[in-house]
């Protein structure tokens, strides 16, 4: 029985530098506002529930319909490959990532997918930028929904399509940075490790009492028997 484990990405697999600048820029060629990523706490959430809370933050009232989440979309990724293009933002892999996609990745008890807030074109952009993209299958992006808790569950559906085979939620390993990542484990009756190379600390994170919790990902055999063991 094969396990699906599926990464959230930033502050698990990579630490991106400078990612305000295109984000900030999205916001304004698109609303034609001067919005901050940097006013608002981003981590564990999507994309567009990021945009609404600098929004709310700046005391913006603003209805955003479809067009415009699809003009912000289109924004954010050309103004991301251009950023990142020019060094400007970067974006790297945290310390074992590279090492343990690649474990999985020739291990046949696992399929390794994302479970991301950003949406799948950026998520891609920074994928490429750190070299991860090419050990993970199509997971479900902010593009999918809004609502971190909806994303496992379409990730889950892709991989069995493309497994052709059903993967029960309890193979299934969420692995991520923050309380937010848990919560939609716990939503979809999937297992949880948090890492702590995002925000929260471990201490912190154990408070939530995950499955698993790690430092980092940097021991990959360490990482893997965790996976295995959940
Ligand atoms: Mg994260």
């Amino acid at each position: 029985m094969q396990r699906l484990i599926l990464f959230d990405i930033d502050g698990t697999l990579t630490r991106t530098e400078n990612g305000y600048l295109p984000f900030n820029e999205a916001i304004w060629q698109t609303f034609g506002i001067a919005g901050d990523i940097r006013t608002v706490m981003p981590d564990g959430n999507t994309d567009p529930l990021i945009v609404k809370d600098i929004f709310t933050k700046a005391n913006v009232e603003i209805e955003i319909g479809t067009d415009r989440w699809q003009q912000f979309t289109a924004n954010l990724g050309a103004s991301y490959r251009q950023h990142v293009g020019r060094g400007e933002t970067t974006v790297r892999a945290l310390p074992g990532a590279v090492e343990l996609l690649k474990a999985l990745s020739v291990n046949e008890a696992f399929i390794s997918s994302v479970v991301t807030g950003n949406f799948e074109a950026t998520a891609e952009i920074k994928l490429e930028a750190a070299g991860l993209l090419s050990y993970l299958s199509r997971g479900a992006y902010a593009s999918d929904s809004e609502n971190r808790p909806d994303l496992p569950a379409i990730a889950r559906r892709r991989c069995e399509q493309l497994a052709r085979r059903g993967i029960e939620p309890e193979r299934c390993v969420i692995v991520g940075d923050t309380p937010k990542d848990l919560e939609a484990a716990r939503g979809n009756h999937m297992k949880c490790l948090l890492v702590g190379t995002g925000r929260y600390p471990v201490e912190e994170l154990l408070y939530w009492q995950p499955d698993g919790c790690l430092a980092d990902l940097s021991d990959t055999n360490a990482v893997l028997t965790e996976l295995a063991n959940l």
